[in-house]
């Protein structure tokens, strides 16, 4: 511990000579003066825990400068001990109302002094001890509220994420969320991995309509460092932060006129898909993002991985139903509708056929002597012939028809809303397609076909069903086969 410093003020040097020797000799660090002005003064760079001063000093016009250094709140209890000749009772109001905190009478013994001093410097720093306690106290309790506050956000956010939402909606509470707590210029997600240059930006506080839009990070450093180290990065000012030294010299170059004065670049990690920063950045003449708001919106940031994770999982899982649900509804070698999506498919057509008193017309394809083919060519060739037939009859529909392979060479058209006529045209334009076709029949070889062609219609007479729709065609069909092939039957 330091030794309690003392002024010792007194206009008679010996007087004040022999004080600061006394003092001095008992530990403390003493500084005299001769005028209540040069006590002033020293009390700026001296920093005394005590000032003793001759009260004569306060008569000659010390008491002003003395009340002036008291209403400053450094100084505020600083104890002043006046040392006067005449009796204490007479002096002691005055002295009290100039700012002094105790009176000794002169001539001064040494034990008195000495113990007024003590007990002074006491009630001093047993006065500090308890500012001191008081202002930790505050200190506490604003911070307690703060966390309290904080924690009421956070909760709110989480709420609202762990809703049933996709990632991209999660993206959207988030910016919004974050920037209104924390009071933000902007606020953004980025989608970006460790050492890439292009970026994705899904959601922005400051566009709510903006989505996905792409991002070039040749300019944003602080994304880039803040996703290879994986941990956030704060730049108070963008003007001084020596990661924008580059960047400031091109703005210079170009007149870029940067209205961004603080940034906070935040990375989040997903899953090996996705990885990003959340960006969040003040205005010129805003107050800087300092490391508080780094922690409120880091907490926030890993409160919502969890939630976003687990949206990525059910939209991994939505897509793969999808994705099995059209697998298991398609021919693997045409492509086209397999049997069983036709059934489903033409009962649900009758269906709204039936509300709606439209007609279905359905064409029934077999290609002619395909077993030709097989047995001339190959199954290979065979198999491409199929392919390529799937894809003249699917380039021939409108988007409301539909193609499916029925069987091994055989396939169904389905017509919604078509007249009989109509499916009946459409039938004979297919046919002479294909008949005009040259196929590929192996390297270098080409070969024609050509098919037969049922056709059928719901309603119709004895045609209430999908079985009778579909029988009706197989019937048209088979009596084109009699007739000769390669024409079209109803
Ligand atoms: P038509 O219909 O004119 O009476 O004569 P066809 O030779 O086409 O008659 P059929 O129905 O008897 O023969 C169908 C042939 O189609 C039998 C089989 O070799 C062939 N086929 C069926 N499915 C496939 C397939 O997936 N790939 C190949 N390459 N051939 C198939
Ligand atoms: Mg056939
Ligand atoms: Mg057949």
């Amino acid at each position: 511990m330091t030794a309690p410093r003392i002024i010792v003020a007194d206009s008679d040097p010996a007087v004040q000579q022999t004080i600061a020797w006394v003092l001095r000799e008992h530990g403390y660090d003493v500084r005299g003066v001769i005028t209540c002005a040069a006590a002033v003064d020293a009390a700026r760079d001296f920093v005394p825990d005590l000032l003793l001063m001759d009260a004569q000093l306060l008569d000659e016009g010390g008491a002003v400068a003395l009340t002036a250094l008291k209403g400053e709140s450094r100084w505020h209890d600083l104890p002043v001990l006046v040392t006067s000749t005449r009796a204490p009772e007479e002096i002691v109001e005055q002295a009290l109302a100039n700012g002094a905190t105790d009176v000794v009478r002169k001539p001064l013994r040494s034990g008195e002094l000495l113990a007024r001093i003590g007990a002074n410097l006491r009630s001093r720093s047993a006065l500090d001890m308890t500012r001191r306690q008081l202002l930790s106290t505050q200190e506490a309790l604003a911070h307690a509220r703060e966390e309290a506050q904080t924690g009421r956000t956070l909760m709110a956010i989480m709420r609202e994420v762990s809703a049933d939402l996709s990632s991209e909606e999660i993206y959207h509470v988030l910016v919004r969320r974050v920037a209104r707590a924390i009071g933000l210029f902007r606020c953004s997600v980025v989608l970006a991995r460790p050492g890439e240059l292009s970026a994705i930006v899904p959601a922005a506080f400051d566009d709510p309509t903006l989505r996905n839009l792409p991002m070039d990070l040749e300019k944003y450093p602080e994304i880039r460092v803040a996703l290879e180290a994986g941990r956030p990065v704060l730049i108070p000012d963008v003007m001084v932060h020596p990661l924008f030294a580059e960047l400031r010299q091109r703005w210079a170059r170009e007149g870029t006129v940067v209205p961004t004065r603080s940034v906070i670049a935040l990375p989040f990690f997903v899953d090996r898909q996705q990885a990003g920063v959340f960006l969040l950045r003040r205005g010129v003449g805003e107050t800087p993002l300092d490391d508080e708001d780094v922690s409120f919106a880091d907490a926030v940031v890993k409160a919502a991985v969890a939630s976003i994770q687990r949206a990525h999982l059910l939209e991994t899982a939505r897509a793969d139903n999808v994705r099995l649900a059209a697998l298991a509804q398609t021919d693997p070698l045409t492509q086209v509708l397999n049997r069983r999506a036709l059934t489903d498919r033409l009962v649900s057509e009758l269906d709204r056929a039936r509300r709606y008193g439209h007609s279905v017309a359905v064409l029934m394809l077999d290609l002619d002597h395909f077993k030709m083919v097989n047995d001339t060519r190959g199954h290979l060739v065979g198999d491409g012939v199929l392919k390529d037939i799937a894809e003249i009859l699917r380039s021939a529909v409108r988007s409301a028809d539909f193609v499916a392979r029925y069987g091994g060479e055989e396939f169904v058209i389905v017509l919604p809303e078509t007249s009989l006529d109509g499916a009946v045209i459409f039938a004979e334009r297919l046919r002479e397609r294909i008949a005009a076709t040259a196929f590929q029949g192996g390297v270098g070889v080409s070969l024609t076909l050509s098919v037969s062609i049922g056709v059928s219609l719901f309603p119709g007479p004895r045609i209430t069903s999908v079985d009778d729709l579909l029988s009706s065609a197989d019937t048209a069909l088979y009596r084109a086969k009699a007739d000769g092939r390669n024409r079209v039957r109803h």
